[in-house]
């Protein structure tokens, strides 16, 4: 039994790397092994070279609107390499009524926009006077409620570019805890937004004008960000790759932890890791698991690559609401995106498929993926035009999706961390699905294991909505 670390992290994904990263700047005598199931670091990020082509299986940016995600840019010198595509410039449409609509990117533009008829933007006025919706209704229905049915193709479109989730699945409560609270406080979303804008108003020294965040990734796609995370660490002293966790004991407030390879003993365990995942390995730990796992949502990705005399409509690219009865969820214009994702003369969109709703899509072969995909996205954009090059990408990692009984899952896990000393939960899933959100929680695993003094909590924090 190995005995020389403070600390294990599970999981070599991003938020493995961002605890270690954290421990390394905080705490740098501090002894951690960082344990990884395949043969590299990253997870579900990774990008795809080929031919010139650089597109992503898994993630293609985060907004740079994250305190910790900024910081950790600053500290590993990415804020000078990466690249950003401002909201305010890059806009993005959604498929209603067969055709690509404009969706505007300030709420007063929204507020003039005709995509929403006159009569459906005074019924979201109305929202200041509708009651509070009991239980965990789905995001379908609290929207419905709060903001009247005319506004569901956009929130539709909205959770299928975020989870490539089913809105009629996804409860307010655990996408948005946030919203949820604020409209349990004020009785309404708006009137508690008011509030809340007019205190920060009062509050602020000097005039602060709402900026909109800008899509960041970097000029060899995204994986730049876990390889240089995983730049840090040395294999063999406080990395193993090809190890994977297979059990996991507490007694006497030590940790064991069992792996295909070695055993070892710590103080502190962090389980980096997406929520099944985690639930599966604290199943020998803890016997009051409310649930066994939750649901996940698996896409692939269509590649098209054409000569640069198509053109593509300006901005990132478009989502498809379920009641447009499309084969694709979107599309993401990368080569308007980020420059450098096609060879010189093309360009390149990448077409997203499956979803929680239509899993058995990804059961097609590539040949028959590629076909629909093309023949779909190839109508909406009016592309006649034959691709010069295709691929499928299909990501292992399924997208934890945050259904009906989530948020006793998450008290739960609170309860748990506190019961079972050492224990650290942060991953996929747990505070949300983004890049983001994977880095502020591991940001503040590591600032619980380096000053153990329990931090104030702030509350569920209020995210912002974006196409
Ligand atoms: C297709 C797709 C598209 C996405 N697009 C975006 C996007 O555009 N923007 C955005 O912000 N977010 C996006 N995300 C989400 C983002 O990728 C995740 O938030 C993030 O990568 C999760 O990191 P993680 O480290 O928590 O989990 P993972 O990346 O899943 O890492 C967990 C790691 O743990 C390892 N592991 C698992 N079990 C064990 C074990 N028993 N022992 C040891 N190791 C183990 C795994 O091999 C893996 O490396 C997307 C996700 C997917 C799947």
């Amino acid at each position: 039994m190995n005995t020389q670390y403070q600390t294990i992290i599970i999981g070599g994904g991003l938020s493995g790397l961002t605890v270690a990263h954290n421990l390394l700047q905080q705490a740098p005598k501090h002894r951690f092994l960082v344990l990884e199931k395949s043969g590299r670091t990253g997870g579900a990020i990774k990008t795809h070279h080929d031919g010139g082509y650089i597109t992503e299986i898994g993630p293609h940016g985060f907004l740079d609107n994250c305190r910790q995600s900024k910081q950790l840019l600053k500290d590993t010198g990415l804020d000078e390499e990466c690249v950003k595509a401002p909201l305010i410039d890059f806009v993005r449409y959604v498929y209603l009524r067969d055709k690509l609509n404009l969706i505007p990117q300030t709420p007063g533009k929204i507020l003039l926009a005709p995509i929403v008829s006159w009569p459906a933007k005074l019924r979201v006025l109305a929202e200041f006077w509708q009651p509070v919706l009991k239980g965990e209704p789905t995001v379908a229905k609290w929207v419905s409620h709060r903001f009247g049915p005319a506004l569901l193709p956009f929130i539709d479109a909205i959770y299928t570019g975020t989870y490539a989730g089913d809105y009629d699945r996804l409860t307010i409560d655990s996408v948005m805890p946030g919203i949820r609270a604020l409209e349990k406080e004020h009785g309404s979303v708006l009137r508690g937004l008011l509030k809340k804008t007019l205190q920060r108003k009062k509050g602020a020294k000097e005039k602060t004008t709402l900026r909109m965040p800008a899509m960041t990734s970097f000029p060899s796609g995204m994986q730049r960000l876990s390889d240089r995370l995983a730049e840090n660490l040395s294999h063999g002293e406080n990395l193993f790759t090809e190890t994977c966790v297979t059990a996991l004991h507490h007694s006497k407030n030590r940790w064991q932890i069992h792996t295909n390879k070695k055993s070892y003993q710590v103080k502190n365990i962090v389980l980096a890791l997406p929520v099944n995942e985690a639930l599966r390995l604290l199943s020998s730990v803890c016997d009051d698991i409310p649930q066994k796992a939750i649901p996940q949502a698996r896409i692939a990705t269509v590649v098209s690559g054409f000569k640069n005399s198509v053109a593509l409509p300006p901005g990132f690219g478009f989502l498809t609401p379920e009641a447009e009865k499309r084969f694709c969820l979107g599309a993401l214009f990368s080569s308007n995106m980020f420059p450098g994702r096609a060879p010189e003369g093309h360009i390149v969109f990448e077409t997203l498929v499956g979803g929680r709703r239509h899993p058995e899509r990804l059961d097609l072969d590539d040949q028959s993926l590629t076909r629909l995909a093309l023949k779909d996205v190839q109508q909406i954009l009016n592309i006649r035009e034959k691709p010069t090059y295709t691929t499928v990408l299909r990501s292992k990692s399924g997208i934890p999706q945050l259904e009906q009984h989530f948020p006793a899952l998450l008290k739960w896990k609170k309860k748990s961390e506190t019961k079972h000393k050492g224990l650290h939960i942060c991953g996929f899933g747990w505070g949300g699905i983004g890049i983001n959100d994977m880095i502020k929680d591991g940001t503040e695993v590591a600032v619980s294991i380096t000053t153990p003094a329990p931090t104030e909590g702030s509350g569920p924090e209020i995210k912002g909505v974006y196409f």
